[in-house]
């Protein structure tokens, strides 16, 4: 199973400490030998992510989410294994072998990026050529208003109308069609099997990593045809959702504030204009790994979004997920322009700079758009807006800024300030009411296997999976009872194993156990999803925390495995034989019917 070499994984694991590495992400304390945090894969507000030095792991008791340091990765920065095993290689300063870095991704990664960055030089000479890329040239520095200078800095492109142009230019460079394919260059036409450039007549913005990389490219039409924009889609170099337009430029000057814009031509203009910290999202909605990036280059971010309905939404939408990491966020609110090209184009960049100071703490946006859809002379009305905006302030869980946004709110709608109070207080203690009992759902639900996505046996073998996690338990944590199952001294077997997940959590343990080197959880990761591993923490920590693990424990539990084993395989065939019987009835009765 192990293709990646142990020393590599054991290299990476002794150099990268979970604590230091959980702790660059989560703000850690201690609690006793052990250490708190928030945990990053679901939303809360009292930690109960705990990080376990000693064993080298951690686990959320709020979500399950568990592992080591290879699994937090992977689930943090949304990785697969090899993914996470090369980014914490590399910070760690460990060197993988090229040889098995091809192995595993057919294409590496260093490859992608020699290719983009060969692609994108080529985009560049059409643009800059009179006959290929005049159109598109006319279109960036006539009708967009873009300086040479500022085309050159952002290294700015044009996709030649052809269908292979571009895939000869790179064929002669020394690049296969493999690697175009991966690189999202080229596609198999479906009709006639031939391969094809994907991007053809647009103009190209290449995105940068804050390493210099050109990781991926975004295209953008000339005219009104469709799609507007095509991105490149996730690559071996490229994650959309894990990096930011610019942010190549803005990261060394948006310590203090960093401007949020919804797309490429913005950013530029804005660039341009002498505001070298605006960044936008890759033709998708922020997420919460973009929004979490931000948070290592800045304190605040200002939201700039278009003026329209659809952009009101995404700046919602962008408000609560910058909230959740803990930004400080801003939205600027436009008048007279729908984006801040439009913007600065009409009204030049001082005054954009005005709009910058004014912008305002997402509160403040809030309420503006609240009573601006109400007209508060009128008794009805004003009953409505007050009523919006206080379910707005007891979302906040800070009782200063509530009682500082009360204190506006009452102001602007020219209420007592102790009525607006009592209904604020009474809506934040009914929100956490109906929280804390979803809360409470959600773990009963959990505690009989309902809706359990990692195992979805588990529900229906409910017996069986509370046999098979003590057996598991005990076999991942405690080599003495994996020796006691290799030497037959307990009979166990896969087939034993009720639930799917269970014996495959099984297969994969004895088969480590028998390998060279023996058993180790960390080499799990190859062969199972960050939830799954998480799963399997569960299981060992349950085993921890009781003192009574000895091998009576584990025969038992292998005895009442066998025995629900048995009843499974009945009702399962019960279940056969009652939907034979089933069908067999209505059969009967539709003829009955008919005659
Ligand atoms: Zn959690």
């Amino acid at each position: 199973m192990a293709r990646i070499p142990r020393e590599i994984i054991d290299e990476i694991r002794s150099r990268c400490d979970i604590e230091d590495v959980v702790g660059s992400y989560v703000s850690l304390k201690r609690a006793g030998s052990n250490i708190k945090g928030l945990c990053p894969f679901h939303s809360e507000k009292t930690p109960s992510m705990v990080v376990y030095p000693s064993s080298q792991s951690f686990y959320c008791f709020g979500c399950g989410a568990g592992g080591d340091v290879v699994t937090f990765t992977m689930k943090y920065h949304n990785l697969d294994y090899m993914g996470a095993i090369e980014y914490l290689a590399s910070r760690a300063g460990i060197s993988l072998p090229q040889s098995f870095e091809e192995e595993d991704r057919g294409v590496p990664r260093k490859r992608v990026y020699e290719l983009n960055l060969a692609a994108a030089r080529y985009m560049r000479e059409c643009l800059f050529d009179p006959q290929i890329g005049g159109e598109a040239m006319r279109y960036l520095h006539e009708e967009r208003k873009l300086s040479i200078a500022t085309i050159k800095h952002f290294g700015l492109g044009f996709a030649p109308n052809h269908p292979f142009l571009m895939l000869q230019h790179l064929r002669g460079l020394g690049f296969t069609d493999d690697e175009m394919r991966a690189g999202y260059i080229e596609a198999i036409s479906t009709k006639t099997q031939k391969p094809y450039s994907i991007f053809r007549n647009r103009v190209m913005f290449p995105i940068i990593d804050t390493s210099g990389n050109v990781i991926a490219f975004g295209g953008r039409v000339m005219d009104d045809s469709k799609p507007k924009y095509l991105n490149s889609s996730d690559t071996p170099a490229f994650k959309k959702s894990r990096n930011l337009f610019a942010l190549n430029f803005a990261k060394g000057n948006c310590a203090e504030r960093m401007i949020l814009c919804e797309g490429y031509m913005d950013v530029i203009a804005l660039h341009a204009a002498g505001y070298p910290f605006a960044v936008a999202t890759l033709g998708t909605a922020i997420t919460s790994e973009q929004a979490r990036l931000m948070t290592k280059y800045t304190k605040q971010v200002i939201i700039t979004y278009d003026s329209d309905e659809a952009g009101q939404k995404a700046t919602d939408r962008a408000m609560k997920i910058l909230g959740e990491v803990g930004m400080d966020v801003r939205v600027l609110s436009m008048s007279g322009a729908k984006d801040p090209d439009e913007y600065i184009k009409k009204y030049g960049a001082g005054q954009f700079t005005k709009l910058i100071d004014e912008s305002r703490r997402g509160f403040y946006y809030k309420m503006n758009v609240i009573l601006a859809g109400h007209d508060v002379n009128i008794a009805d009305e004003k009953i409505r807006a007050a009523d919006e905006i206080s379910t707005v302030i007891a979302e906040f869980e800070s009782g200063v800024e509530r009682e500082v946004y009360t204190d506006a709110a009452a102001k602007n709608l020219n209420i007592p300030h102790d009525v607006l109070k009592n209904d604020v207080e009474r809506k934040r203690k009914r929100r956490i009411r109906s929280e804390k009992s979803k809360e409470a759902q959600d773990a009963r639900m959990s505690a009989r296997g309902i809706g359990d996505k990692v195992n979805p046996d588990a529900a229906r073998y409910f017996a069986a999976n509370v046999a098979e996690e003590t057996i598991l338990g005990l076999l991942l944590e405690f080599p003495e009872h994996r020796a006691a199952v290799v030497s037959g001294k307990v009979e166990l077997a896969a087939d034993d194993f009720v639930t799917a997940l269970g014996r495959r959590i099984f297969e994969a343990t004895m088969e480590l156990e028998g390998s060279e080197g023996g058993f180790d959880y960390a080499l799990m990761g190859e062969s199972f999803t960050p939830d799954e591993m998480g799963r399997m923490q569960k299981m060992m920590r349950m085993r921890r925390e009781l003192s009574e693990n000895g091998l009576p424990v584990l025969i038992d539990s292998i005895e009442r495995l066998k025995a629900e084993g048995e009843k499974a395989k009945a009702k399962s065939s019960g279940d056969r034989l009652a939907a034979i019987e089933a069908r067999r009835r209505e059969l009967a009765k539709k003829k009955e019917e008919n005659t």
